[in-house]
C-alpha cells in the first residue's frame, strides 16, 4: 500500500480508536501502578467521541481534515493532560498543510513529525521523561529514516521502535504527573501515554496490512 487516500484514513482512525477503548482496562491497569489510574478511561472517552465524530463525517477530500477532527474532537472530550497531549498527536501536524486526496509515506512521516513538535511544544516534555514523547519521538525517526513506499512496511517500523520506547520508559525517572512525585519508584514501570502511542501505531499497521 503505497497511498493513504481518505476511506483509507478513516479506517486507520476508526482501527485506533477501538484498538484503543478495547485497551482501556489495560491502560487503567498500567496508569493506576504509577499515575492516577484514569488514563485508559480519559483515552476509551476521547476515541469514543472521535469515532462518532469520524463516523458521522461527510466523505471528505482532504486526508488531513481527517486528522484534524479526530484530534479536535479528543481535545474538545477528553481533560487532563492527555487530552491536550494526544488530542495534539493528531491535530498538531495538520497546521498550515495544503489540503491533499491521498498522503504518501513522506507526507505521512512529516505530518507526524509535524505533530511531534507541536506536542513538544504544548507539553514541554523531552525524550527521557517518561511520557508519550518517549514512544511518539522514536515512531517518528523510524517513519522519517524509512526510504520505502510502502505504508505497512513503514507503520512495523514505527510500532517497533514505539515498543522500545515503551519498555525504555520503564528505567526513566518521570519529570510529569504523578510519577514525577514517584521518583525512583516508579523505575520498573512502564508510562501510560507511552504505552497508548504503541497501540496506536499497532492499529494503524494492523488496519492498513489488512486492508492490502
Ligand atoms: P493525567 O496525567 O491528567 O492523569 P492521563 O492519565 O490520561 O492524564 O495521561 C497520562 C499520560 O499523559 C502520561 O502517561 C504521559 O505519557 C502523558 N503526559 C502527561 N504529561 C505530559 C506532557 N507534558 N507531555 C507529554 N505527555 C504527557
Ligand atoms: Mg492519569
Amino acid at each position: 500500500m503505497t497511498t493513504l487516500d481518505c476511506a483509507a484514513a478513516r479506517g486507520m482512525l476508526l482501527a485506533c480508536a477501538e484498538k484503543i477503548i478495547e485497551s482501556k482496562p489495560l491502560l487503567t491497569e498500567i496508569d493506576s501502578r504509577i499515575g492516577d489510574g484514569d488514563h485508559g478511561i480519559g483515552m476509551a472517552v476521547g476515541m469514543q467521541k472521535a469515532k462518532d465524530r469520524l463516523e458521522k463525517m461527510e466523505a471528505c477530500s482532504n486526508v488531513y481534515e481527517l486528522f484534524q477532527e479526530m484530534g479536535k474532537t479528543m481535545l474538545m472530550s477528553m481533560g487532563g493532560a492527555s487530552g491536550v497531549i494526544f488530542g495534539t498527536m493528531f491535530l498538531g501536524g495538520t497546521k498550515g498543510k495544503e489540503p491533499l486526496p491521498a498522503l504518501g509515506c513522506r507526507d505521512f512521516a512529516g505530518l507526524m513529525a509535524d505533530s511531534l513538535e507541536a506536542v513538544r511544544t504544548r507539553g514541554k516534555a523531552s525524550a527521557g521523561d517518561k511520557t508519550m514523547v518517549d514512544a511518539l519521538e522514536p515512531a517518528v525517526r523510524a517513519m522519517e529514516t524509512y526510504g520505502g513506499d510502502d505504508f505497512v512496511e513503514m507503520l512495523s517500523l514505527a510500532e517497533t521502535a514505539a515498543a522500545e520506547g515503551v519498555e525504555a520508559t520503564k528505567n526513566l525517572i518521570a519529570k510529569f504527573g504523578r510519577a514525577k512525585s514517584l521518583m525512583e519508584r516508579a523505575l520498573g514501570f512502564q508510562d501510560a501515554g507511552a504505552t497508548s502511542v504503541w497501540i496506536i501505531f499497532g492499529a494503524m499497521r494492523a488496519y492498513l496490512a489488512a486492508m492490502s
